[in-house]
């Protein structure tokens, strides 16, 4: 059974009632799954009116009272993993063990703002004058919106949730169309675990439309939004025109760095293991790599011979390692992708095209001879398409990793400290890992620099962007 798609409004499942409707459909077979009720205005007009009454009381809540709810919904999260994860394949297209994971791994942001918002404290600043006291608090914003994207649906939406909410404001969802289950699952989630009405909202609609009613609100006060960097810009340039802040987790194209003095063969499966997870639709993704040129082929066999070991199929069968593209617009583009690079004297030498009629599975796909001035090389391909090309010197790996506006990501493999060191600094990036993968946890922070965004998500500074700092001067 599909989830009951519906909206969320004022502590209340909505669904039917006249509302137009859009049919949410199976990747893997191109077959209706249920029907997606939008938001009229008058729905839209209502969560709003929730969200600010809910708010003069939930910020009143004690950060205990919030943390009790939050850490409900971890453990609900944890029990319903199995149901929520399986609608997540339906309607996303990723394997299960991945749908699954994603859920149960996610209950532990539930459980890490859980604790956090029991350490939102302020400070006392030393008075230059005898009986003043100088204090500096945190207050909560008010009432957020959130544009959450279809990649990670339950991941991207939870975490801006319990950062919200645990910061003592309240926040309506815009959740993703195309993959609209979890997100509905998340409401559940909250409700169930006690969550006053009017706290968490959830709607649907035509994302530009919503977008543009709820930051033009004067009840919103903080938007933050997880997609691409045009759509970020967008959206940060109307809220800034408002004078409202914005968290902006946006797109990246990123680097991987292998010098020759790492363990090529291992880094070479660890970079095939992430570029085609959830097919290569993540922000973090490995997008590009560069070989020091004496390792070149070495790293490139181990890695064709990774990707052509992948089983594409349906989530939902066992044994698949890379289900479809999440929506038909991601194959036309996979395309695109791939017929540039040609035209510029690039080689498919594995993958290169989509697969079957139905469904939207594309090859998992390897380019080499790609000229720097290639799409691919200097747009996010957001899919399973990667080039692999040669430098010669850590210098010119670091300008080329460097010359694009992108800086979420960065990967590098390498046996040297000298090296590592050289890179961690030289990265421009939100994040660096080395000889490992290590982002998206819990207690870490996540968010990158330049167009990539600003704003982190997890680690302590996850209530920075849902908080308002006042200082207070007093005489006694
Ligand atoms: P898109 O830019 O049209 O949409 C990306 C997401 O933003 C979708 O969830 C969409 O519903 C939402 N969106 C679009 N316009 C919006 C608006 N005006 N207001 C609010 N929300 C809006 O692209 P797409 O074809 O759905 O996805 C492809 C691109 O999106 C990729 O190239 C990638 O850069 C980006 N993307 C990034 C992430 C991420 O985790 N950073 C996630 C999903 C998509």
């Amino acid at each position: 059974m599909y989830e009951e798609l519906g909206l969320y409004i004022d502590g209340e499942f909505i669904r039917g009632g006249g509302r137009r409707e859009q049919d949410v459909l199976n990747p893997a077979n191109d077959e209706v799954l249920g029907k997606l009720p939008h938001a009229s205005k008058d729905d839209l007009d209502r969560a709003l009116a929730a969200a600010q009454r809910a708010f003069e009381s939930w910020r009143r809540t004690s950060p205990m009272e919030r943390s009790a709810i939050l850490r409900k919904v971890a453990t609900l999260a944890r029990e319903r993993a199995d149901a929520i994860g399986r609608n997540i394949t339906l309607d996303q297209g990723k394997p299960l063990a991945e749908a699954v994971g994603e859920v149960s791994g996610c209950a532990e942001h539930a459980d890490w703002h859980a604790e956090e918002c029991r350490r939102i404290y302020g400070r006392v600043i030393p008075a230059r004058v005898e009986g003043v006291r100088q204090l500096v608090v945190r207050e909560p914003i008010g009432v957020c919106a959130a544009f959450t994207p279809w990649n990670f649906p339950f991941n991207q939406a939870i975490r801006k949730i319990v950062a919200a909410l645990g910061a003592g404001c309240t926040i309506i969802v815009k959740g993703p169309e195309d993959a609209p289950s979890a997100v509905v699952a998340l409401a559940r989630l909250f409700h169930d675990a006690g969550l006053p009405a009017g706290c968490l909202n959830v709607v649907w609609g035509v994302p530009h439309e919503v977008s543009d009613y709820l930051i033009r609100s004067p009840i919103v006060r903080k938007i933050s939004f997880t997609g691409s960097v045009p759509i970020g810009k967008q959206l940060a340039a109307l809220a800034g025109s408002l004078m409202k802040r914005c968290t902006m987790e946006l797109g990246g194209h990123s680097p991987v760095i292998v010098c020759e003095d790492g363990d090529i063969v291992r880094a070479a499966k660890m970079v095939a293991s992430l570029k085609f997870r959830n097919a290569g639709q993540v922000c973090v993704a490995p997008s590009r790599v560069y070989v020091e040129r004496p390792a070149y082929e070495r790293f490139l066999e181990t890695f064709v011979a990774a990707a052509e070991k992948l089983k594409v199929g349906d989530g939902l069968e066992a044994g698949t390692r890379m289900g479809p593209l999440a929506h038909q617009r991601r194959v036309g583009s996979m395309t695109e992708f791939v017929d540039d690079a040609r035209e510029r004297g690039a080689v498919a030498v594995t993958g290169g095209a989509r697969i079957g009629e139905r469904g939207n599975f594309f090859a998992p796909t390897v380019l080499t001879e790609v000229p720097d001035d290639a799409m691919i090389m200097t747009s996010e391909p957001f899919g399973p398409v990667v080039p692999i090309v040669r430098f010669d010197s850590l210098d010119e790996a670091l300008a080329r990793a460097n010359r694009l506006p992108y800086g979420l990501a960065s990967y590098a493999f390498t046996g040297s400290i000298r090296n590592a060191h050289a890179i961690s600094t030289g990265l421009e990036a939100g994040m660096v890992n080395i000889n490992h993968f290590g982002m998206a946890l819990a207690e870490t922070p996540f968010g990158g620099i330049k167009d990539s965004g600003y704003g982190s998500e997890g680690g302590t500074e996850t209530f920075d962007g849902y908080l308002n700092t006042k200082f207070i001067t007093q005489m006694a």
